[in-house]
């Protein structure tokens, strides 16, 4: 296999509040770009972008670096951090936000350290898409830049978020803000109209009924792995945003993307974010192995495949 490309992440770095029917978690590792990160560090080089407070527990550093995860670019500043709450209805299909803190990320500048600059691929992970723009500008030669949003954004800084839309490749976002970019209820033209504002590609997730890649014309359907149990969809977007530029990292040998290389990315992102719902915050991927995301991998396959071309 040749050398994998590093993957630059910036997003946030969070303490997360989660309530579902069953049980709650206080104060917990999240935040987008943490769940990126430790996703894509199964498959590539990592570096983190981002800012916490001084009251940012250690072992979440300690954590952070267990996996092997570049945090040079990873502030620490007087304040607090980021924090984020959120419940889930007893189907855990549906979330409420109840509480965001920008905290420490109001007044972050990103400053990139030198190793970061050169890095090939880059995630831009739900966050201001401001700093999104800050970083990019950073980078000397991006080779595939991808990127999240959320409706606080697409609803509170839309102009500066159509500004980083015309410098990417790829947007992963979920169905609802799909639907809100657009203006568009009808998902495909909904991916169209959003092709129009920038990326050639874009990764609709749709939760639990898995996601679609608009490729340029293509369309290409990944489910989600049918779960007996899910304990906590948090960051499950973001795992599936890692498990996917970290694939792109680790496979892709400069050219043009080839649509079967997409595919494979697209079950790497399901893979990892089956896993993130098997427990809260980041803990399943704390005992994650590679065999297990392998076995998963191929599990798709079977998911998916049938033989017959015709249906006489
Ligand atoms: P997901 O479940 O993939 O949508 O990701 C949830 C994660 O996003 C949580 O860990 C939150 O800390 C983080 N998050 C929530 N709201 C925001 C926001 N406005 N900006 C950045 N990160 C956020």
């Amino acid at each position: 296999m040749s050398h994998p490309h590093d993957l630059l992440v910036v997003g946030s770095v969070a303490l997360d509040s989660v309530e579902t029917v069953s049980a709650f978690r206080e104060e917990v590792l999240g935040g987008s770009a943490s769940f990126v990160s430790v996703a894509a560090s199964f498959f590539c080089p990592v570096r983190l972008v981002a800012v916490v407070g001084d009251d940012f527990p250690p072992e979440h550093v300690a954590y952070l670096e267990e996996r092997g995860i570049d945090i040079e670019g990873l502030q620490r500043q007087a304040g607090r951090t980021f924090r984020w709450r959120g419940r889930y209805s007893s189907d855990l299909n549906h979330r409420t936000t109840l509480d965001t803190q920008l905290n420490v990320f109001a007044g972050f500048r990103p400053e990139l350290p030198p190793a970061c600059r050169r890095t090939g691929l880059v995630f831009l992970a739900n966050i201001d898409p401001t700093l999104q723009l800050e970083v990019l500008s950073q980078v000397e030669r991006p080779l595939i830049v991808g990127m999240d949003t959320m409706n606080f954004w697409i609803e509170g800084s839309r102009a500066a978020l159509e500004r980083v839309l015309q410098r990417i490749d790829f947007l992963l976002l979920n169905e609802e803000e799909a639907r809100l970019l657009s203006q568009d209820h009808n998902l495909s033209r909904a991916a169209r109209a959003i092709q129009r504002l920038g990326p050639t590609n874009v990764v609709v997730k749709r939760g639990d009924a898995g996601a679609l890649l608009f490729h340029g014309e293509q369309v290409f359907a990944a489910p989600a792995m049918p779960l007996s149990e899910v304990v906590d969809p948090t960051g499950a977007g973001d795992a599936f945003a890692g498990g996917f530029m970290g694939y792109l990292a680790r496979t892709w040998t400069e050219g043009p993307l080839d649509g079967r290389l997409l595919r494979r990315a697209m079950i790497c992102g399901s893979t990892m974010a089956s896993f993130c719902c098997e427990d809260f915050s980041l803990d399943r991927f704390r005992t994650l192995q590679m065999d297990q995301i392998e076995e998963r991998f191929s599990a798709f396959r079977h998911l998916t495949h049938f033989e017959d071309l015709t249906i006489t």
